[in-house]
């Protein structure tokens, strides 16, 4: 706890004093993230941290394993997507799953959840996740149906984004772009779901600034 303590304090010494006038922007003119980021509550994943974006940018929703839940379920996920898309507009969604996830883990290895009945109930959500990996991935070894479980649980997160009408109305109208992405943390890789090729590959490289063009060149 101390070391919480401590860091609040360093925080106030240093972020806080050095960006002033953000903080006072966000405080008098509000919160206008673009990015609604779903990811797992993993302590290892650190959602700023990753994308190198301040106070404001993301508005963040974490539960155990970056699940969405069916649009027929109601619960914190849900308010958090209609509030990120009907109230602060924002035009873009990611679901950002990430490498040795404890709660992927427990949805390939259901008995790992014994005596957690609240971590099971809510992982149920997940049997879709466990039926496409048997189905499709039972000739990988572990490391690799995790890493498949993993990649498949974002993409079925992003499916049942697609089930919330609002989600559906700014996708089709061109105003929201989702992305599926997995953090890899023993790198600091991210890759994303390319709908293309319908595979996971390394991010976009950095957008570099055009030219500049001098008047008659
Ligand atoms: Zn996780």
């Amino acid at each position: 706890m101390q070391k919480l303590v401590d860091g609040v304090h360093a925080f106030q010494a240093k972020y806080f004093a050095t960006h002033k006038s953000l903080f006072r922007n966000l405080a008098e003119r509000g919160q206008h993230p673009e990015t609604l980021f779903i990811t797992c509550s993993d302590s290892r994943v650190v959602p700023n941290l990753i994308t190198s974006t301040e106070p404001g940018d993301l508005f963040i929703v974490r539960n155990v394993g970056n699940v969405v839940p069916h649009v027929t379920v109601p619960g914190g996920t849900a308010a958090a997507i209609e509030y990120a898309v009907e109230v602060l507009k924002v035009t873009s969604v990611i679901v950002c799953g990430h490498t040795h996830c404890g709660a992927v883990n427990a949805i390939l290895n259901p008995e790992t959840m014994d005596g957690l009945p609240f971590v099971k109930r809510w992982l149920a959500q997940g049997e879709r996740v466990r039926a496409i990996v048997a189905e499709r991935y039972s000739h990988l070894d572990e490391a690799g149906k995790m890493l498949a479980a993993v990649s498949e649980n974002v993409l079925v997160q992003l499916e049942n984004l697609r089930a919330f009408p609002n989600i559906a109305d700014r996708l089709e109208r061109g105003e929201l772009a989702m992305s599926g992405w997995v953090y890899e943390i023993a790198s600091g890789d991210v890759f994303e779901f390319d709908p293309v090729i319908g595979q996971f590959g390394p991010m976009s490289p950095p957008s570099i600034p055009p030219p500049k063009v001098w008047p008659g060149v």
